[in-house]
């Protein structure tokens, strides 16, 4: 049993979906279960809407019209005006409307999760569509009555016991005769809202129903070769890792390497699934494979760069020691606003940390700190890794720049950098 993922650029166009189909029925033997994210820029597009909405602003309209007319123009590609996918997309607009008629509720985490997570139900409904088009046994799933999650809205924390039961319950026999086509980044709650797992979460969707169903692999079909040493808009000469140990790819992830979700490997890990990273358009490439066993020689360090981050320093008021008392207090109320720290520091008397700057969260979080403490900070800086480092590396990337904190270890470096 296989998983696929695509992501928004694999179907960001009629022909992007061509190839999905094309790929697809190579594999159409497999039992397989394919995930796959909004299209093209979508989630963006409806991000917009959600602030236009929630501001009450004339421009509502206009973004939602955005929205559709881009789907039109694939859908006009893909199929004939009777196809009866006219009518499943049809629907999504009208429950989309429903929610924009009414008074924005309070919550404004909830009203994106029920307005953006229409990307996914779009992009679906038309995939599916295409390849029952062409011929394959494809039956589309709500995953929101399969991912499981509490009412934590845009980072759904999963129920892994009520996810399992009911993917292995309802979807194992489906397998049996049918391909599933369903949402990444969407899951719902008990009493059946919508909820999302975080930005660029179809990655974690996907080892989510590998881990449920112990598929062998999940394949993510991307427009990169497969996992690089650096982004290639960034750095030039990259290399394309064969293999990588789960460990690595997890500690590539979490320092910011956008190429997998880092929410994705531990499930798979967990229960040892390959996780293979494939170009979606040279499908004879073998891409990287994640998590065989035997290690992998470093000898090209990893390099990842995260750009808008924030230094924070948080200095006691007092002269007392930032130590444990003072430490726990600080990590308590980093944890209550959600803020992932992305690398830190500390002396006598502050701790200084660096985290993504999402000001809805960050300005909360400095609000509070600053009751207690002295909290100055610095924005628009970014944060370079580098993992199995060289110093020929380093100085080539942080030459000419001013370093802010430096941190190292014996296989990472990090600098703060403005
Ligand atoms: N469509 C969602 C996003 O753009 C989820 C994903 O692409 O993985 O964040
Ligand atoms: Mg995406």
């Amino acid at each position: 049993m296989q998983v696929f993922k695509f992501g928004g650029a694999s179907v960001k166009d009629a022909e992007g979906v061509k190839n999905v189909y094309r790929i697809i029925e190579q594999y159409q033997q497999e039992k397989l279960l394919v995930v796959i994210s909004a299209m093209g820029k979508t989630t963006n597009a409806l991000e917009a809407l959600t602030r236009s909405y929630i501001a009450q602003s004339d421009e509502t309209p206009r973004l939602l019209q955005e929205v559709r007319d881009y789907h039109a123009g694939i859908i006009q590609e893909l199929f004939p005006p009777a196809d009866p996918v006219h009518d499943e997309i049809a629907n999504v607009y009208v429950e989309l409307e429903w929610i924009l008629e009414e008074e924005p509720h309070d919550d404004d985490d909830y009203i994106y999760d029920q307005i953006v997570s229409a990307g996914e139900i779009l992009s679906t409904r038309i995939v599916a569509a295409y390849l029952r088009k062409m011929g394959l046994k494809a039956r589309w799933v709500d995953a929101r009555g399969y991912i499981q999650t509490d009412n934590t809205y845009r980072e759904g924390n999963v129920d892994w016991e009520t996810t399992a039961q009911l993917i292995n319950r309802d979807l194992r026999p489906v397998l049996e005769q049918e391909i599933i086509i369903t949402q990444g980044f969407i899951g719902g709650t008990s009493e059946n809202y919508t909820t999302t797992l975080g930005r660029e979460g179809s990655d974690y969707s996907a080892a989510i129903f590998a881990s449920c169903l112990d598929a062998e692999a999940v394949t993510i079909w991307k427009d990169v070769p497969g996992v690089m040493n650096a982004d290639p808009k960034l750095f030039p000469d990259t290399h394309k890792y064969g293999q990588l140990p789960y460990a690595e790819a997890l500690e590539m992830t979490y320092y910011g390497a956008t190429v997998i979700h880092p929410k994705t490997i531990k499930p798979l890990q967990n229960k040892k699934i390959l996780l293979q990273v494939k170009p979606f358009l040279a499908l004879e490439e073998t891409g990287t494979v994640i998590g065989k066993e035997e290690s992998v020689v470093f000898d090209v360090p990893a390099v990842i760069l995260k750009k808008n981050q924030i230094l924070l320093s948080v200095t006691t008021k007092d002269f007392s020691f930032i130590a444990e008392t003072n430490l726990s207090a600080i990590f308590a109320a980093f944890a209550e606003h959600q803020v992932k720290i992305n690398t830190m520091q500390n002396s006598a008397m502050t701790f200084s940390c660096c985290v993504d700057d999402e000001p809805q969260k960050t300005d909360a979080l400095i609000e509070v700190l600053k009751k207690e403490y002295k909290v100055l900070y610095n924005r628009g800086l970014e944060l370079l890794t580098i993992r199995h480092y060289t110093n020929e590396v380093i100085e080539r990337l942080t030459r000419d720049r001013q370093v802010l904190i430096e941190q190292r270890s014996r296989n990472t470096v990090q600098y703060v950098l403005k």
